[in-house]
């Protein structure tokens, strides 16, 4: 099975670091006993870390493109589009930088219609040289048109054609002995899969610091297939998550308006006003694992919560807002300061840099970058300090209580049941089968 594992998920290059700086954190220098380099305390079956730390990249298998045959390194990715989203914004989660490529798809036929199309939950993938420069594109302008965008000799070229063959389903299973990655490499499992589940799980678990040996999973996701070659990752239908003993369900429900959301078996809605940590996850910062433990002790004295992890990292929005503020802040460094509904801020500080667009008064979305973590300002190393206010008043952000996003829909609750019946049916034929299947 292991050659139908064909996806990429490269960790874009590092922006290149403000100088670091010799500034010492007076906080931290108060309270040695969490500085984050010394932060080595592992809660007991926390998985010790098992550092990849060498840049990521695997390459796909591309049908049709033969873009460039120069052996410079390309960075693959994928990205699911957002509600509310811009091509501006997908391009640069996607680590696009390519002005001239954005000047293409607003003045091609074919192109343009990435501008119109841009329906929440839909793929893109790009494929970039090492500055950021599109090599190759593809978007699905529906589940069965693909779109695609290909750097020529002399500019770009984009053409749509038809996708004829439905998702290829698959259904694995994986027990986490060292790191998310470790087994979902393993058991076959894509990484643009392993990257949804840790999405799909991100309001419940922090795949960063909360798992344990032992923990398992049962997933069952897409494939996309054309002319028997395989195109991409899909979608995540149903998962199911056991983590530290405690079971989560995911089964993706799509509404009568054609959006995509994971609930519970319930029907609860598993998006939570809030993620549990706001540094994304991905194989470069999951490396990082047990031994740069976030620091939770003393969160009060510190008045904020303390994630190590690499120069670079990509720190993103813990819940939906606007941002209040986005610049130089003494002791903070680069710090972006976001408002939330419920008169609830968070700040995000000793950033490295700002993600494009963030600035004063502009709208976020939950889990979008805003920035990079740095150690700007008063800080003994790279690491994110997060601060989580309610009306004003510091609060710790692992303990307090947050809302539930919405449930499933009243007039919905017969299909959504339906669903969700037999999402749990095939998870638990998926789980209980024995794991050399899948492998
Ligand atoms: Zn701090």
């Amino acid at each position: 099975m292991h050659t139908q594992k064909a996806d990429i998920l490269a960790q874009r290059p590092r922006r290149p670091g403000l100088t670091r700086r010799l500034a010492v954190c007076l906080l931290i220098l108060a309270l040695p006993a969490i500085t984050v380099v010394t932060a080595f305390g592992i809660a007991p079956g926390t998985i010790a870390a098992d550092l990849h730390q060498a840049t990521v990249r695997e390459s796909i298998t591309l049908p049709d493109f033969k873009p460039v045959s120069a052996p410079t390194p390309y960075f693959t990715t994928q990205e699911r589009v957002l509600r509310g989203d811009t091509v501006a914004a997908l391009f640069e989660r996607l680590g696009v930088s390519d002005a001239r490529a954005m000047e293409f798809l607003r003045a091609d036929a074919t192109g343009r219609a990435i501008f119109r199309q841009l329906v929440p939950g839909r793929m893109m993938q790009a494929e970039t040289g090492p500055a950021g420069e599109l090599i190759s594109l593809r978007y699905f302008l529906s589940p069965s048109s693909l779109m695609e965008v290909a750097r020529a000799a002399d500019g770009f070229t984009a053409r749509s054609r038809a996708v004829a063959e439905p998702p290829r389903l698959f259904y694995r299973t994986a027990t986490i002995r060292s790191s998310l990655f470790a087994a979902t490499d393993a058991a076959g499992i894509p990484d643009a899969i392993a990257i949804q589940i840790a999405r799909v799980f991100a309001t419940d678990i922090d795949f960063h610091t909360e798992l344990r040996r032992g923990d398992r999973m049962a997933v069952v996701y897409e494939m996309i297939y054309d002319s028997g070659e395989l195109v991409a990752a899909g979608r995540i239908l149903a998962a199911e998550f056991v983590n530290d003993g405690r079971i989560y369900h995911a089964v993706l429900f799509t509404d009568d308006e054609g959006g995509d959301g994971y609930y519970s078996l319930d029907g609860s809605n598993r998006a939570k006003a809030f993620l549990r940590s706001p540094v994304e996850f991905s194989r470069v910062s999951s490396g990082f694992g047990g031994r740069f433990h976030p620091i939770f002790r003393n969160w009060r004295a510190h008045t904020g919560v303390d994630f190590a992890a690499p120069r670079g990292t990509r720190v993103i929005a813990a819940a939906d807002g606007t941002v209040v503020s986005a610049g130089g802040r003494g002791g903070y460094g680069n710090a972006v300061e976001i408002r939330h509904g419920g008169s609830i801020t968070t700040l995000y500080a000793h950033l490295s840099g700002f993600a494009k667009g963030i600035r004063a008064g502009a709208r976020v979305r939950q889990g979008e970058p805003i920035g990079y973590v740095g150690a700007t300002g008063y800080a003994t190393g790279p690491h994110l300090h997060y601060e989580f206010k309610i009306s004003g008043m510091h609060q710790d952000p692992m303990r307090v209580a947050l809302p539930k996003a919405e449930p499933v829909p009243a007039r919905l609750k017969d299909d959504f049941m339906q669903a969700a019946a037999q999402a749990r049916a095939t998870n638990s034929r998926v789980a209980s089968a024995p794991p050399a299947r899948f492998e």
